[in-house]
């Protein structure tokens, strides 16, 4: 009996990063706070913006960082650059980086774009892309998006 082959669909494998431990020295790191509220959620998706740019810019764990992991202290110290997205002005992902010793190229706060902190996750998708070309062109990534 015939052995049925399955056809795989390319476009439908997930696009695997770059790994931040190995690759660090060649990539742009960035850091989200992630925080749960609006603007939280909105800088970790604009992080997912300036990853899938593709060129060379990776989002890493801030909490690994805050775990005092060694691999991820390391991926900091070592990163091209590194990029880090607060929510709002208590900026924990800074004071996250900034207590580990690394060094911060860019620090850039979602409310300073003129979007209001709110308690929920309902984000508008016009926010993140706003916000994204915006830092995007301040440290000279090109989105992969049309605007
Ligand atoms: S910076 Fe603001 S939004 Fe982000 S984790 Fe801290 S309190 Fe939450």
């Amino acid at each position: 009996m015939r052995k049925m082959v399955e056809k795989v669909d390319m476009e439908k494998l997930p696009k695997f990063l770059p790994l931040c431990h190995k690759e660090a020295e060649n990539l742009d790191i960035i850091f989200t706070c992630s925080g749960a509220a609006s603007v939280g959620k909105i800088g970790h998706e604009v992080g997912v913006l300036l990853t899938k740019a593709g060129e060379a810019a990776r989002l890493c764990c801030t909490t690994a960082v805050a775990a005092g992991s060694e691999m991820h202290l390391d991926i900091g110290r070592r990163a091209r650059r590194v990029i880090v997205i607060d929510g709002c002005p208590m900026k924990c992902a800074t004071k996250v980086i900034q207590k580990a010793g690394i060094k911060i190229d860019y620090s850039f706060t979602i409310t300073d774009f003129g979007i209001a902190k709110q308690p929920t996750l309902d984000i508008s998708e016009e926010d993140v892309l706003k916000v994204a070309l915006a830092i995007a062109e301040k440290v000279g990534i090109k989105l992969n998006v049309k605007s």
